[in-house]
């Protein structure tokens, strides 16, 4: 079984269970190989984040393999284009004569994995590829003229009635027993691939050890962890780790499906200064759970026979958060050049941005800019621009590495339409600092903000992020955890500091103001390639 970095579980895991079982069958060991590939990393954007919580998980599933008595093989490999020759001759050395893993979908990974087929092929080693990142896989959602939806409530509709038709099909638990015999005589000669190292750190990925410790705290390691995770969403179970909003609901551990989170999480997943969402998405996106687990996890909570379909209820409305997960993967199967920095509606590619490099003989501060980003893409970054609710979001992702859905749109949309700086930036950036970084997801978020995108928010529709603090921020504790100038400030100018009160208090003035930035931004989407 060839583990890849979205995947990283043993429960509910379709290649690893299809190659254990698969082995059993045949009377040989189980082999589990993981390729760390830095070049992939770099070429995608991976957050040091990630890429430590990678580390992480993997040392926890040695030790898991470990009790199991499968060897679990982990290996640093460069160069990426030569993954499919290692893999092939790796399977050669061993005897292996089956190979599995579970599709990735980015246009380098299915490139790679034809031809890791392709060079096993003629060494009589069968390679099986598997669907397991999302609940239906891509391809099977298609429109009545086969093509695939661009808008997302008849995709939902039809996604819901697909799960229900075929409902043993969908969310099997895909669980086997993984276990080698240690009796396999085999397994003797495999000894040298028990002793693979996890390494600490890769190079170009470190992290200070006070960003390690918080991802640590904030983010732990594991299957346990995950399931953890989602408990506590579906009780009332308090989390230790806080990421910045109050935790109200919190009462005790008690599984009771109407006072849960999950239950109040259609009328208040976009308060962001309440902690109401899941906060699973870390562990979605590297695979420590998997979406089937979670869609099972909410039936047996309900005792329900079909998956919810009702979008009002707070467990209906989180499966179609779940759907949205799938809905952006198949964007990138059938439209990869969203993943190439393309903008799905093809016009929008001539839209004329702000320039976001800083001119050579431009300095900020005594030390100037280091980064090379004009000013205003520093300030947005570092969440200075006087907007508090853009700056505590900011301020969120850089200390924790995840934000609140609401907090990613209303930054995102802040870069693209209030500054004008091309979204692709901000969609680097966000990967460069998420935990959760995932390329269908993120590239959906940014392109859905930017209006770029399928189904995206019309391009004249842009958040006044005033209103929409007081709107999602109404206790305020959100803007005041994360921004220690406005600690103190209390009622509507919270949201929109005086500019007395502002510089009283040492916090940045607006660096553009919004009905300016607005007016601007709808004349350049207006006429795409006009100033
Ligand atoms: P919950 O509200 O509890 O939702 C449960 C799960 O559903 C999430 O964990 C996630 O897997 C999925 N989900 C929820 N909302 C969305 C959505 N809009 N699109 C796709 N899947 C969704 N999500 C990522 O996982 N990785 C990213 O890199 C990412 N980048 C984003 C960038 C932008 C600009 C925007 C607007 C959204 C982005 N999202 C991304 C989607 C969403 O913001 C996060 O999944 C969500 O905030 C994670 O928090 P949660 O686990 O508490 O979500």
């Amino acid at each position: 079984y060839w583990m890849r970095m979205n995947d990283l579980r043993l429960l509910d895991n379709k290649a690893l269970s299809r190659a254990s079982v698969q082995a059993r069958k045949v009377g040989v060991p189980l082999i589990v190989l993981f390729v760390i590939s830095p070049q992939d990393y770099i070429a995608h954007d991976r957050s040091a984040r990630r890429v430590d919580f990678l580390l992480r998980n993997l040392a926890i599933l040695k030790e898991s393999f470990s009790e199991l008595h499968i060897p679990f093989h982990v290996v640093v490999h460069t160069p990426r284009k030569t993954i499919p020759q290692f893999i092939v001759s790796f399977c050669e050395e061993h005897g292996s004569k089956a190979l599995y893993a579970n599709m990735e979908y980015e246009v380098d990974e299915l490139r790679r994995d034809i031809q890791t087929s392709q060079l096993a092929f003629p060494k009589d080693i069968r390679v099986e590829f598997l669907h397991d990142k999302c609940i239906i896989e891509p391809g099977v959602i298609i429109t009545k003229q086969e093509k695939a939806y661009t808008v997302y409530s008849p995709y939902q509709k039809n996604w819901i009635a697909t799960v229900n038709a075929n409902l043993p099909f969908y969310l099997e638990d895909c669980s086997s027993p993984v276990a080698n015999e240690p009796s396999v005589r085999a397994l003797k000669s495999l000894g040298p691939l028990f002793e693979s190292q996890i390494p600490k750190f890769i190079v170009g990925f470190e992290l200070t050890e006070q960003d390690r410790d918080k991802m640590k705290e904030v983010w732990p390691a594991g299957e346990i962890s995950a399931a953890n995770v989602l408990e506590r969403f579906l009780t009332t179970k308090k989390r230790s780790s806080q990421l910045g909003g109050v935790d109200p609901l919190a009462s005790g551990p008690v599984a009771c499906p109407k006072h849960n989170r999950i239950a109040k999480y259609g009328n208040e997943r976009d308060r962001i200064d309440s902690d109401t969402t899941s906060r699973l998405s870390a562990y979605l996106t590297s695979g420590i759970i998997s979406a089937r687990q979670c869609a099972r996890a909410i039936m047996l909570l309900t005792n329900a026979k079909k998956v919810e379909s009702d979008k009002t209820s707070g467990i209906g409305r989180w499966l179609q958060e779940i759907a949205w997960r799938d809905f952006y993967v198949n964007i990138l199967v059938f439209f990869p050049r969203v993943s190439m920095g393309r903008p799905f509606i093809e016009k929008f590619s001539k839209i004329v941005w702000e320039d976001h490099q800083v001119p050579s003989d431009f300095a900020i501060g005594q030390g100037g800019n280091i980064s090379g980003d004009s000013e205003n893409l520093q300030r947005w970054k570092t969440g200075m621009t006087g907007v508090p609710i853009v700056d505590a979001s900011m301020r969120c992702l850089n200390e924790m590495g995840w934000m609140h859905n609401r907090a990613r749109m209303i930054t995102a949309m802040y870069l693209t339409k209030d500054l004008m700086i091309d979204w692709r930036v901000g969609e680097r950036y966000f990967m460069e600092m998420l935990i959760d970084g995932d390329l269908s997801s993120n590239n959906g978020g940014w392109q859905w903000s930017a209006s770029t995108g399928v189904d995206p928010c019309p391009y004249f529709r842009i958040f006044n992020p005033y209103t929409q603090s007081a709107k999602v921020d109404q206790t305020g504790d959100f803007i005041r955890h994360w921004i220690p100038e406005l600690r103190k400030v209390r009622g509507p100018e919270l949201h929109n500091p005086s500019a007395s009160l502002a510089s009283k208090l040492g916090y940045p003035l607006p660096i553009i103001a919004h009905n300016e930035a607005r007016q601007r931004a709808l004349r350049r989407y207006k006429n795409p390639g006009e100033e």
